[in-house]
């Protein structure tokens, strides 16, 4: 939608909105924001609504803090979920300095950056997510569980169950804040449903994502259900993805070379890696094919306008800004540096023996975090791109969470250990 600050506050009027939520993302990715009262909305739109960035993680210092939101008009929603008498709506923001000029650790900024030299080039990026997530059940105190009693699988139908009720109020509610649902269904594991809508251009898709994972949520919330993007909560069962299909670069060859410098951005948890393992549907090697969906990259069957590539590897626990301009940077980077991407691989790869494997010259992907945080370290292409602040802190917070994790004694090596050595 294209929206005048003066069509925003007849919206306000006409609509009865008594609340507006002023939302940003940390490096991240994890949705931040500040409630206004409608009568502060003219102080908004003049981009006078300030915060303290040092209390937002992977943002600033204490001693250069204040930090002012600049609110992006088209973005525009009122949350359906919310009270009909004076509703809530809400302006995706981006983040200004003290001095008024960008913030680099503002992801939305570095996803802009990509984009504006897609556009110099002629291109326009269009990007389809498929979110896939877990519905699990609360327990008496409200804290989520990994239980469900439904036991469906991919493209099951009901007996009626909460998970079916709680995905058709989410589509109807997105539909409600203009999403074009495009299709829901069950996935393959127990509890785990995924929900897809249209591709858009970039910035709108990183928008519709982080307000995707809201609806979602809240939704969840409302049917007495916890909606869950973490990327392997079940070991036994396959994990969720965030595949993402493009239609930029006609080859892979950008994304191929650029794959384990990304790995950090599109899987961004410890947890992440324990998704990209075979058997699930998830990728494991760093190859493309036409034809099945054991590679990284696959490129779906229809032709034309459609034709596009689904990057398979990221999950939705990653920061969507940062994921498509670390994905159209490499795809740029391919186009332009005419990277050729490597031969494809027919067949099913999970049974690709490692001589196999060594006579195409196939390679993993990273198998743990740690992994990652090196091949991050080593790109400093992808480190350009998301930045000299961004990859700081982000390099910073995500060691520590690889130290703090292999501390961990975990159940497994008890069974395993305890009672046999
Ligand atoms: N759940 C699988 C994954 O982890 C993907 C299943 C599918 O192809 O939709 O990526
Ligand atoms: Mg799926
Ligand atoms: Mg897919």
């Amino acid at each position: 939608m294209k929206y005048t600050k003066d069509d925003i506050k007849r919206l306000i009027e006409e609509e009865d909105v008594e609340f507006i939520r002023l939302q940003f993302t940390d490096i991240f990715g994890t949705l931040k924001n500040v409630a206004i009262t409608a009568s502060q909305i003219d102080r908004a739109l003049d981009n006078q609504i300030m915060f303290d960035g040092s209390s937002i993680e992977g943002f600033a210092r204490i001693e250069e803090s204040d930090m002012f939101l600049y609110p992006d008009l088209d973005t525009f929603t009122i949350f359906p979920w919310r009270p009909q008498q004076g509703r809530v709506a809400r302006l995706i923001c981006d983040v200004y300095k003290a001095d008024h000029t960008p913030f680099e650790g503002d992801p939305r900024y570095i996803l802009k950056q990509q984009l504006a030299r897609v556009k110099e080039a002629g291109y326009t990026f269009n990007v389809g997510p498929e979110l896939e997530f877990f519905l699990f059940h609360q327990d008496e105190n409200g804290q989520p569980t990994t239980l469900t009693h439904e036991k469906a699988g991919y493209f099951d139908l009901g007996p009626v169950d909460l998970g079916e009720n709680a995905r058709r109020d989410m589509v109807l509610n997105l539909q409600d804040m203009d999403f074009e649902v495009e299709a829901s269904h069950h996935e393959t594991a127990p509890a785990q449903h995924e929900i897809d809508f249209k591709y858009e251009e970039a910035l709108t898709t990183a928008d519709n994502i982080t307000t995707f994972k809201l609806a979602v949520r809240t939704i969840a919330k409302r049917h007495g259900l916890f909606a869950s993007f973490m990327p392997k909560p079940k070991s036994e069962y396959a994990g969720s993805g965030m595949h993402i299909n493009m239609s930029l670069s006609k080859d892979g060859g950008g994304l191929i070379r650029h794959t384990k410098g990304m790995c950090l951005i599109t899987n961004p948890l410890v947890n992440s890696y324990k998704r990209l393992v075979p058997g699930y549907e998830a990728p494991t090697y760093i190859t493309w094919s036409s034809t099945n969906r054991s590679p990284m990259i696959r490129i779906p069957a229809a032709r034309g306008e459609m034709t596009r590539i689904e990057l398979r590897t990221p999950d939705p626990s990653a920061n969507p800004y940062l994921v498509l301009a670390v994905c159209i940077a490499a795809g740029m980077d391919g186009i332009e540096n005419r990277i050729a991407p490597p031969a494809e691989i027919q067949g099913n790869l999970f049974d690709l023996s490692a001589s196999g494997r060594e006579q195409y010259g196939v390679e993993p992907l990273p198998s743990s975090i740690d992994v990652a945080i090196e091949a991050l370290k080593n790109d400093r292409f992808i480190q350009n791109v998301i930045g000299e602040h961004i990859t700081k802190k982000y390099i910073q917070a995500k060691s520590d969470e690889w130290n703090t994790y292999r501390k961990q004694v975990s159940q497994w090596e008890l069974d395993e250990y305890l009672f046999k050595i």
